[in-house]
């Protein structure tokens, strides 16, 4: 492949949305991190999220309730490991948003009172545990995150670059198996250049946008999936993706999300 620029790092993250940004910004305090976004750095399914994000804050609402509610959803077909995982945590990532300046709604409080976050309900939770920034808490998310990895001094953004392929180690002599960097296409100069790292990340999010109708935006084309395959990964559960029953069709536009909390709210 013909390139004509290469860019170090100790992290590459592939990908801009919740999942690259959140952990760039927590290995940026070792490491020189490069992010990489397909489109504009909050184009993903990220930005889009609306209705809200899960974890257990209301006292009367428990990490056994989490994981019962989210066993009934997935129809008992979820690790057990991962979703105990998951719901124990939850509250902490969470936090760890709000310290960092997301400004999820809260409820009135006496002056010296701590802050209480506004639980609304969304399908399959029995409790109130959805923390949300109005209707727009993935824009909230997103664009929060991208204050702080911007101002960040161990992280470069490269915005409008396509990862292509993963470098393997063989191409330079090496192991088959180890990754040691990307080809990635600068969108902007339309030319190839590669990055080398010690960790490349895949956070480029899900592959809905095979779909002809979707919720997911354009660049939900499961390419990190594609790659991981590639460069000799096992891929699973390729069948699970997101389809969100509330949807708003118009033959000439776009269709776009109408919010679940009208489901979880009992409005349709
Ligand atoms: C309309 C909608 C509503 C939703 N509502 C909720 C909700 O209320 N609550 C909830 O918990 N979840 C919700 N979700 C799901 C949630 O948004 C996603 O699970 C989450 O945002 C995924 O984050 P991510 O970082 O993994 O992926 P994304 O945010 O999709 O980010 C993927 C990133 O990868 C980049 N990328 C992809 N391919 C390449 C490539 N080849 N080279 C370089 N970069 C690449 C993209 O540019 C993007 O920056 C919703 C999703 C949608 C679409």
């Amino acid at each position: 492949m013909n390139t004509n620029r290469e860019h170090l790092c100790d992290v590459l993250v592939i990908g801009s949305g919740a999942a690259g940004l959140s952990l760039a910004l927590r290995v940026a305090e070792r490491a020189k991190v490069i992010v990489l976004s397909k489109g504009p750095l909050s184009e993903g399914a990220t930005y889009y999220a609306q209705g809200g994000i899960a974890a257990v804050f209301d006292e009367a609402d428990s990490i056994e309730s989490h994981v019962n509610d989210t066993n009934i959803a997935g129809a008992g077909l979820c690790e057990q490991d991962t979703v105990q995982f998951i719901a124990e945590n939850a509250k902490e990532c969470v936090q760890w948003l709000i310290d960092g300046g997301v400004p999820f709604d809260q409820v009135e409080t006496a002056k010296d009172e701590a802050p209480r976050y506004h639980l609304t309900r969304e399908g399959g939770h029995s409790h109130r545990r959805i923390l949300h920034a109005a209707d727009a808490t993935g824009m909230a998310m997103q664009t929060t995150l991208q204050d702080n990895v911007l101002s960040h001094p161990n992280i470069e953004i490269f915005e409008r670059y396509n990862a292509l392929d993963l470098i393997t180690e063989d191409k330079v002599g090496g192991r088959k198996d180890k990754v040691v960097g990307a080809y990635i296409w600068n969108r902007n100069q339309e030319h190839v250049e590669t990055v080398r790292a010690k960790f490349v990340v895949l956070a480029t999010g899900g592959a809905s946008k095979v779909y002809q109708y979707t919720s997911n935006p354009d660049v939900s084309s499961g390419d990190g999936i594609a790659m991981a395959w590639r460069s000799g990964c096992r891929v699973a559960n390729l069948e699970f993706n997101q389809f969100h029953p509330t949807c708003l069709f118009h033959p000439d536009a776009r269709n776009f999300l109408l919010t679940e909390a009208l489901r979880g709210e009992g409005l349709t």
